[in-house]
């Protein structure tokens, strides 16, 4: 799939442009703003994703009541996963990224400047970033077990 492996001595985090934001043709812009920051893209796919990678990428969610409208979601359509890599990468994007809701979302962030609140039941904020080095281990292990 890829020859890309992870150096242990390198920080990383885990991305994905979800279906909202391939679907709106903002991908290109939203790794623009990761590469900006001046964090690398070292891994990339387009994926349409299964119900085992949505279980596995969001298990701290199972059980929750919006986890089965939001795994539906996430399969509405292609997303991009990307591994990034930098120093203080995991809380650097998690920055560039802001609020998980996109109408509280300050300006200047990815889900402030290009997300909104639709009347859909789901929240669609165009964009993951793992919470903690330990989520990006396990996530990137999920969309890139190549890699590992
Ligand atoms: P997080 O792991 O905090 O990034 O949350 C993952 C995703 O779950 C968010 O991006 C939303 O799509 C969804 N989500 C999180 N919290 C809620 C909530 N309270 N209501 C509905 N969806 C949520």
């Amino acid at each position: 799939m890829s020859d890309f492996k992870l150096d242990p001595d390198k920080e990383y985090t885990l991305v994905l442009v979800k279906p909202d934001g391939y679907r709106r043709g903002l991908t290109g812009k939203i790794l623009a703003r990761i590469e900006q920051k001046g964090y690398a893209i070292v891994a990339l796919r387009i994926v349409q994703a299964t119900d085992d990678d949505l279980h596995e990428h969001y298990v701290e969610h199972r059980g929750k009541h919006f986890f089965e409208s939001m795994v539906d979601f996430m399969q509405s359509g292609k997303l991009v996963a990307a591994v990034i890599e930098g120093t203080r990468v995991v809380e650097g994007v998690r920055s560039l990224v802001g609020a998980t809701n996109p109408t509280e979302a300050a300006p200047g962030t990815i889900r402030g400047d290009y997300g909104r609140d639709y009347d859909s039941g789901q929240i669609q904020n165009l964009v993951h970033a793992a919470d903690s080095p330990s989520s990006a281990a396990r996530e990137i292990k999920v969309w890139f077990p190549d890699a590992c």
